[in-house]
C-alpha cells in the first residue's frame, strides 16, 4: 500500500500522545517533503509502536521524546530519541537479537518478551531499510531506521 510517510508517522505519534499516562513531552521535527513509501502498513505500525513503547517505558518523568526525519537522496532516516537510562556500549548492538533484554532484573519489572526489536529489524530489512541504535548510559537512546522513498505515489516518472 502506498502512503505518505510523514502523515502515517504523525498519525501513530498522535495515538500515543493522546493515550499516554506518563508525563513525557513529544517533540516532532518532520520535513515538509512528501515521502511516499510502499509498505505493509500493519507491519510498519508494529515496528513504530514497539520503538515508541520502549521510549516511553524508559523515559524519566518530565522527559522529552524527539521524533525526527531527515531526508537523504533515495532514503529518509527516522530517529526516535528518549532521555532514559540508556544502554551500555557492549549491549547496544544486542538489543535487536531475539529475546535479548538488557539487565534482567530491570527488564522483568518492565515486562515484555524481548522480541519487539528483533521483529522490527526483520520488518525494516524486508522493506529495504536498515535499523540501528545509539545510546549513552544515563543520557538516553536513539533508534534510527531508514526506508527508501519516492517523491510521488506509485514511483518516479522518467
Ligand atoms: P517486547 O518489545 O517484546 O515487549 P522488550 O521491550 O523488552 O519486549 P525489545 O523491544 O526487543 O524487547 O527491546 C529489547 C531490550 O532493549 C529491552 O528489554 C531493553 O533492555 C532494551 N531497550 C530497548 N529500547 C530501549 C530504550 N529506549 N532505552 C533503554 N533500553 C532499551
Ligand atoms: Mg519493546
Amino acid at each position: 500500500e502506498w502512503v505518505e510517510f510523514n502523515q502515517f508517522f504523525n498519525f501513530i505519534i498522535d495515538r500515543f500522545e493522546l493515550s499516554k499516562s506518563q508525563n513525557v513531552n513529544f517533540r516532532r521535527l518532520l520535513p515538509q517533503t512528501d515521502l511516499f513509501v510502499e509498505i505493509d502498513t500493519d507491519k510498519m505500525t508494529q515496528v513504530i509502536d514497539n520503538i515508541i513503547s520502549n521510549a516511553l517505558k524508559y523515559s524519566p518523568d518530565g522527559g522529552d521524546i524527539y521524533f525526527e526525519i531527515s531526508v537523504l537522496e533515495k532514503y529518509f532516516k527516522v530517529m526516535i530519541t528518549d532521555e532514559g537510562m540508556g544502554i551500555s556500549p557492549k549491549n547496544v548492538k544486542r538489543i535487536f537479537d531475539r529475546f535479548y533484554r538488557a539487565d534482567r532484573a530491570r527488564s522483568r519489572a518492565m515486562g515484555g518478551t524481548g522480541l519487539g526489536l528483533a521483529i522490527s529489524r526483520e520488518m525494516i530489512v524486508a522493506h529495504g531499510g536498515e535499523i540501528w541504535a545509539e545510546s549513552e548510559e544515563g543520557k538516553g537512546t536513539t533508534i534510527f531506521f531508514t526506508l527508501p522513498f519516492e517523491l510521488q505515489e506509485g514511483g518516479e516518472w522518467d
